[in-house]
């Protein structure tokens, strides 16, 4: 597995793919990698004839108060875990190769940006959309993978490469989780023994909801209820950013369950926010 650490130099390296006719998955990640970003490795390998990941812990998509400077980091185990997988490039830019001195390009993906997580970290999507931006320029990729778990990513990232005209091809994956339902993600391993088993009530609330909706239930309002009453049950999630039932592709609450509907919820608990979500088809 080659390493790259110089944009410019990846930028070549996969131009030179391309040129001898290879596709190239990319799979961007900020690192500490579980079994949800292997996932998405071996999705990629199984689709590209290059499969390159990208680790970097992009500081434009953290606000001022969040989790940037603790944000759990494991380069070695991670290199051995991409070298595993038989991936073929790793780009490991830092933070002065992808933001200059004079750096003041961003881009924003209006009104998707705002809703659910968005408005609850302003600027995050911004940050998002423009690294995502920065790495679909510099690794050309053929498709670009990406978790269901961060589903308002995915569509930030869909509207994004069809909108720039990326001709890349934004594949998501299905969320990957622990034996108890927990969606993995890096941010748990800030959570206590005791933190973490309140933390299945995120999965515990999905599921009620898409049975409730699944045996008729066709109120929103309803839905959303239960789902809130799950999670309030739990004394150590606090508070709820949102939690209910949306319009996949506009993110706006349902009002009536009707086709196929997102479930989507985001809480603090300790020192993290977890975020997880499941679609319906009703
Ligand atoms: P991150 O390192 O958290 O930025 O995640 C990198 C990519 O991995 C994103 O596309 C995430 O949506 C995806 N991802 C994170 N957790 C999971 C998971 N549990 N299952 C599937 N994909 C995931």
């Amino acid at each position: 597995m080659e390493l790259i650490r110089i944009p410019r130099i990846m930028q070549d390296t996969c131009r030179k793919h391309l040129q001898k006719g290879r596709t190239i998955g990319l799979v961007p990640t900020m690192g500490a990698l579980h079994e949800g970003h292997l996932s998405l490795i071996r999705r990629s390998r199984s689709e590209n004839d290059v499969t390159a990941v990208s680790i970097f812990v992009n500081p434009a998509q953290f606000g001022p108060s969040e989790d940037l400077s603790r944000y759990p980091r494991d380069i070695e185990g991670d290199t051995k875990k991409i070298g595993e997988l038989e991936a073929d490039v790793l780009f490991l830019p830092d933070d002065r190769a992808m933001y200059p001195a004079g750096f003041c390009t961003f881009l924003d993906v209006e009104k998707i940006s705002e809703k659910l997580c968005g408005a609850f970290r302003p600027g995050h999507f911004r940050g998002v959309a423009t690294v995502v931006s920065k790495l679909f320029n510099i690794t050309l990729p053929t498709r670009a993978y990406f978790g269901q778990k961060d589903f308002q990513q995915t569509v930030v990232i869909r509207r994004l490469a069809k909108d720039l005209n990326f001709g890349t091809e934004v594949v998501v994956c299905p969320t990957i989780r622990e034996h108890d339902g927990l969606a993995m993600s890096s941010r748990n391993a800030y959570l206590t023994a005791e933190q973490r088993k309140a933390a299945t009530a995120l999965f515990r609330c999905l599921t009620a909801a898409s049975q409730e909706m699944l045996s008729g239930t066709r109120t929103a309002e309803t839905v959303r209820e239960m789902m809130q009453d799950i999670l309030a049950a739990e004394p150590l999630i606090a508070p709820v950013e949102y939690a209910g039932v949306y319009d996949p592709q506009t993110l706006d609450p349902a009002a009536e369950i009707k086709g196929e509907v997102l479930l989507a919820v985001a809480v603090r608990l300790g020192n993290a926010r977890l975020i997880d979500n499941m679609l319906v088809n009703t």
